[in-house]
């Protein structure tokens, strides 16, 4: 510690010593706390139960090893099964050789190849957009796109199961934010309403994911662009789910239902489908060059770097040739909801390739887990508070490149296991 004697000599004054009760700065308390014997984290690792951050030391798309063994992969948002495809990597691998690993500088300075911009037209045409700006995550691209379109004075109208980083953009945006309640349209509606009467000529705008990542369910977009239009806001889908897995060729969750024209915003990430990491934005030039200029996550952060967006280009060509890979994506999907439920498993309201298998306490949800994998398949443990309480999920998705046997194999497991913890009974139905 400095001594008063320190402070007359340098600045001239005599500060009081200030008493440090601590060795240890309190800011680090809840650090500690979270690894109190009592607490969860130390019973769920003590009884061998910890499901997160398990190392992986081959990937193969639906084959993985872990801890030296071969596992079936059915938690890995790797939908069109591409990260594995020798044209891919390829591709990935001569970007490097062409560019170098990485860009080392924002977009916005030094770090803007023809690669990026190949790419942005490319996804613009492909969303039927006018333009495309690149994020180097899609956690950054919603962070930054909210914050940059939705200022002072705006309202953000956000669904409450929105992912974390659309909830991100709100808190550092410096409109004000309502959130309805999940995919509740009557709830939005009176917000709309009670924003409208007071402040007819805020800015608004409505945001949500298109299909949720924790469900699986598709937004209810006929309705929330009708409310849109009524209220005169902006709408923006997070496709991060969406796009390269639902509509037409999958151009994503306004396409779904024919609304493409109709929505202002899309985002979505590469780190799902394009087996690579990245985000994107597209829709009207003017606002996409704005948010090029004016997102603090584009303008402050180093841009993809090439390999990544090399491996992007090529999945897009692959999603255009072969549009058989979205007809498997799709039957898979549908047998493996069908496959669960004939078992007696409660998947909720699943639409799309994320299946969520509902378990009940997180305790019971994490013995589950752990059984599973020594059944020989790799799924997501989610409890709360990303899922209500009692609600503790297996979530499970599924990818293009799934074998017929695999599938099987999971659903087998699965009712193993099911049993096993009385989740299901041997009659198929849920305890
Ligand atoms: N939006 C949604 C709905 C997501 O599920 C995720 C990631 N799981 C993201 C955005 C962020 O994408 P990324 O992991 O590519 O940063």
């Amino acid at each position: 510690m400095t001594t008063p004697d320190f402070h007359q000599e340098h600045h001239g004054t005599t500060r009081p010593e200030i008493q440090t009760l601590r060795d240890e700065p309190s800011l680090f308390d809840k650090c500690h706390r979270f690894f109190d014997a009592s607490g969860d984290y130390s019973l769920v690792k003590k009884a061998d139960l910890y499901p997160y951050f398990r190392q992986i030391e081959r990937n193969e798309g639906s084959r993985a090893i872990m801890n030296g063994r071969e596992i079936i992969m059915a938690g890995s948002n790797n939908y069109l099964g591409l990260t594995s495809d020798p044209r891919v990597q390829e591709a990935a691998a001569r970007a490097i050789k062409q560019y170098g690993t990485g860009c080392t500088g924002s977009r916005f300075l030094n770090g803007t190849l023809d690669l990026h911009i190949e790419l942005e037209e490319r996804l613009a045409a492909f969303m039927g957009s006018q333009a495309a700006v690149l994020f180097s995550t899609g956690y950054m691209t919603n962070e930054g796109v909210i914050q940059a379109v939705a200022g002072k004075g705006d309202y953000i109208f956000s669904d409450k199961d929105n992912h974390a980083c659309i909830v991100a953009g709100t808190q550092v945006s410096l409109a004000e934010t309502l959130r309805y309640r999940h995919n509740d349209l009557e709830h939005l509606r009176r917000l709309m309403e009670k924003v409208h009467l007071e402040t007819p000529a805020a800015g608004k705008l409505i945001v949500t994911d298109g299909v949720f990542s924790m469900s699986g369910v598709i937004a209810k977009v006929p309705e929330l662009v009708e409310l849109a239009e009524e209220f005169g806001a902006a709408l923006m889908l997070d496709d991060a789910h969406a796009c390269g897995v639902i509509g037409p060729g999958g151009r994503g969750s306004a396409a779904f239902f024919g609304l493409g024209d109709h929505v202002h915003l899309t985002t979505g990430t590469f780190s799902k489908s394009f087996a690579s990491l990245g985000g994107f934005c597209v829709g009207d030039r003017d606002v996409i060059e704005f948010i090029r200029h004016r997102s603090s996550t584009h303008v402050f952060s180093a841009s993809m770097p090439p390999a990544n967006v090399a491996t992007v280009l090529k999945c897009l060509d692959i999603l255009e040739s072969e549009p058989e890979r979205l007809t498997r994506l799709w039957e898979i999907s549908d047998y493996m909801r069908e496959g669960f439920r004939n078992l007696g498993f409660n998947v909720w309201t699943s639409q799309s390739p994320i299946i969520p298998v509902v378990i009940g306490d997180m305790m019971t949800c994490f013995k589950f887990w752990r059984d599973l994998l020594e059944e020989g398949v790799f799924v997501n443990a989610v409890v709360p508070p990303a899922v209500p309480q009692g609600q503790s999920l297996m979530r499970t998705s599924y990818m293009a490149t799934h074998t017929d046997e695999e599938l099987d194999a999971i659903l087998e497991a699965f009712k193993r296991v099911g049993y096993k913890h009385g989740v299901i009974n041997k009659n198929g139905a849920a305890m």
